[in-house]
């Protein structure tokens, strides 16, 4: 999503004549667009700042100017706090707020004071912003829902991104063809419950699903590839796991975050469903489509969490199955209520899990992978690999395909023979 934002960044930015740059040098101002969903995350920006710090007094020494931003959701979430710390940052901004950035811009131009920004708009920042006319090139990002109801009692996200709104279906269709003019061939919809989608669709109270977006999104002539992240397990409808059998441009690629095997965990993370009802929602994808593959996130070590608990954890991924999955130690975030339970979790106990855990997805990952050696996949190949000659693309199942030569096929789907299988990624050989 913060790819997502970035991107309109530019839209917004450039009437001011200001482009995208590759380097601190160049730069006239630069943005940190930011995460504050784990410590880690957060951490960076302040070690990323004092290094633009050093950037921005050698331009000073020079004579010219650099602004210094930071938006998104440490932005959001830190405020003014920010300007204390590093009285060089000129602007700060939540992810709600970036559509004002040129009038912010120009207060910061004009050296009046501290700009910041983080209230949440009455009227809904996509209305603000302009029409999308920065590329993506051939796999875009769309963002159709943004916000969160649910609380989860260790996420940050209903804090710094806001309440649940769904954008309408007219103005999502209207930017997919947008995208798909500027070369898009696959569209990944986003929202940080993107599975509780429910658009206007301008007839009174009733609203499209996500399921109804997606079979509309469908009939866009060029578009060839349809995915969607993050979902809630509470919000997998009837519709759209229905639709994953009938749709053939909607990937078969599902990420949907468990976070914990132990209902007992769940509970205490106020998510709202037990382990039952995700096997449940597994079990009737397959039925729809065999061959999905299925994505989690996991969080180990939650405030309470036992060995047995964790054993739980371990035994849902064990009766998964899955083609990837990203895990993370869980991480206290200030103004959430796990935060300040007294039964935080041993950081070495943390770390012990998490390598166990990661022990067992890695070998599912890689047994996923070494699955399609001497089959023939389809791969959207978007960008170069890190070696000479190599061409890197995505395959229906996400994951990376790396081929040497084809530099022509870059924006095009091409048939690849799998000949390794690995951890990260598989490799292959271009069919005719
Ligand atoms: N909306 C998605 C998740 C968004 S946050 C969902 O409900 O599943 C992305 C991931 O970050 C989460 O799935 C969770 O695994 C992880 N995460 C969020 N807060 C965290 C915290 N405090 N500590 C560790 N991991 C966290
Ligand atoms: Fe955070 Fe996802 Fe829970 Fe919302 S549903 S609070 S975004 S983890």
């Amino acid at each position: 999503m913060n790819v997502y934002d970035t991107v309109r960044m530019h839209d917004v930015m450039a009437p001011l004549g200001y482009t995208p740059s590759d380097s601190y040098e160049d730069a006239d101002m630069v943005i940190l667009n930011t995460c504050h969903i784990r410590e880690k995350a957060e951490e960076k920006v302040y070690s990323d700042l004092g290094r633009i710090r050093k950037e921005k007094d050698s331009k000073s020494a020079g004579g010219s100017k650099m602004l210094v931003a930071v938006g998104g959701c440490v932005g959001q979430a830190e405020g003014a706090e920010i300007i204390k710390r590093a009285p060089y940052v000129d602007m700060v901004f939540g992810p709600q707020s970036y559509y004002q950035l040129p009038e912010m811009v120009t207060r910061a131009m004009r050296g009046r004071g501290e700009v910041v920004e983080l209230d949440f708009p009455q009227v809904q920042k996509f209305d603000m912003l302009p029409e999308v006319s920065d590329s993506q090139g051939v796999s875009a990002f769309l963002s159709v829902q943004e916000g969160c109801d649910k609380f989860c009692s260790f996420c940050v996200v209903p804090y710094t991104r806001g309440a649940e709104y769904s954008r309408p279906m007219a103005a999502i269709l209207q930017e997919a063809r947008k995208l798909v003019d500027g070369g898009a061939k696959e569209i990944t919809l986003l929202g940080q419950n993107v599975n509780a989608y429910h658009g206007d669709i301008g007839q009174g109270d009733r609203t499209a699903s996500l399921a109804d977006l997606i079979d509309a999104l469908a009939q866009v002539g060029g578009l060839e590839r349809i995915r969607y992240t993050t979902s809630h397990p509470r919000d997998m409808s009837d519709d759209l796991i229905s639709i994953h059998g009938s749709e053939a441009k909607l990937m078969p690629y599902l990420h949907l975050p468990v976070q914990s095997g132990s209902d007992e965990i769940l509970k205490k993370m106020n998510r709202k469903h037990k382990a039952e009802l995700y096997f449940d929602i597994i079990d009737r994808l397959r039925k729809v489509r065999p061959d999905i593959a299925l994505s989690s996130d996991f969080i180990v070590g939650f405030p309470g969490e036992s060995d047995q608990d964790f054993e739980d954890t371990m035994n849902l991924i064990r009766k998964v199955g899955y083609g990837s999955a990203y895990s993370f130690k869980y991480s206290q975030r200030p103004g959430t209520p796990a935060a300040v339970d007294e039964n935080q979790i041993d950081e070495l106990v943390k770390q012990e899990r998490l390598a166990r855990l990661q022990a067992l997805v890695h070998e599912q990952q890689t047994a996923f992978n070494q699955s399609f050696v001497g089959k023939t996949i389809k791969v959207l190949f978007d960008r170069s690999g890190k070696l000479d000659g190599q061409l890197l693309g995505k395959g229906e199942y996400m994951q990376s395909v790396y081929v040497t030569g084809g530099e022509g096929l870059r924006g095009t789907i091409a048939d690849v023979k799998v000949t390794g299988g690995f951890l990260n990624s598989v490799t292959g050989e271009v069919v005719n």
